[in-house]
């Protein structure tokens, strides 16, 4: 389920809230002044946190045959 963030034009509030796609267009209530708020953007996989692998000095490298067919690791 994707997560909408919805900004109230009132009074600059922001929330995001997770909901079907086919109720993104209905109308969300600002908590802080109770006026319509707008809806801003979709906001994909954000609930996971960072989904993605963070690559750098920290990550271990490839061992031989990790890198697929093709490869120069596997050759002796
Ligand atoms: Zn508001």
């Amino acid at each position: 389920m994707p997560i909408y963030e919805y900004g109230c034009e009132k009074c600059g509030h922001q929330t995001e809230m997770l909901r079907p796609m086919a109720g993104a267009d209905e109308p969300v209530a600002c908590e802080s002044c109770g006026q319509p708020m707008r809806r801003l953007q979709s906001v994909f996989s954000a609930a996971g946190g960072a989904s993605l692998p963070i690559t750098g000095p920290s990550s271990s490298p490839p061992g031989p045959g990790d890198c697929g067919p093709g490869c120069g690791c596997m050759m002796p």
